[in-house]
């Protein structure tokens, strides 16, 4: 089962892929974990990268098809969860492409829907308690860069939310609530 969790930056994609990976045995293919690994590896495409995510812009489409391509072609797995991917109409046809030929199918998109205000609370207590924690903060974890990366979010990623509508894969959920019943929500979708 291959499914796309979708939604604005800080509503719980990465805590219900963290679920599924645990209970189903799933493998999340999350992009902006993928990103932040080659930044930190300092590669040129790393060193590429990292400002354009601080600033909390989008990364190229050939990047991260690249990046997702590349997991695709050597990971096996029952199941992929893509989180943060795809974010653009053209990384959504990219990914209809590449399962094809892989022989998969996309089986799932969960939108995720949370209160804009809950989503820059989020962030900036995220931000908050990784430094009271003593762990590093995320570059753009930020009110300012949260901006952006909410602008990006509206004007890029949402249409894909009418796109995947209809195509008929399309199930949106309320992702306010606590995080079991949210994977709730999703057990109630997924089977
Ligand atoms: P969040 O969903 O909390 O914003 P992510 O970890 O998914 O965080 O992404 C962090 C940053 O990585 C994004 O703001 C963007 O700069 C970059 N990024 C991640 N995935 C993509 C993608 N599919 N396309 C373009 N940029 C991406």
């Amino acid at each position: 089962m291959n499914i796309i969790l979708l939604g604005p930056p800080g509503a719980g994609k990465g805590t219900q892929a963290g679920i599924l990976v645990k209970e189903r045995g799933m493998v999340q293919l999350s992009t902006g974990d993928m990103l932040r690994e080659a930044k930190d590896s300092g590669t040129d495409m790393g060193k590429r990268v990292a400002e354009v995510m601080a600033r909390g812009e989008l990364v190229t489409d050939e990047i991260v098809i690249g990046l997702i391509r590349e997991k695709l072609k050597t990971v096996k797995a029952a199941g992929f969860i893509f989180d943060g991917f795809p974010r653009t109409l053209a990384q959504a046809d990219a990914l209809a492409e590449l399962l094809e030929e892989e022989g998969q199918a996309l089986d799932a998109v969960i939108e995720m829907q949370v209160d804009d205000d809950v989503l820059v609370q989020r962030i900036v207590n995220r931000a908050k308690e990784a430094a009271a924690a003593g762990q590093p903060v995320r570059a753009d974890d930020n009110a300012e860069s949260m901006k952006v990366r909410l602008m990006e979010y509206y004007k890029k990623t949402s249409p894909l939310i009418g796109y995947y509508y209809a195509k008929g894969d399309l199930h949106s959920i309320d992702g306010l609530g606590q995080i079991d019943e949210v994977a709730g929500a999703i057990k109630a979708i997924l089977g």
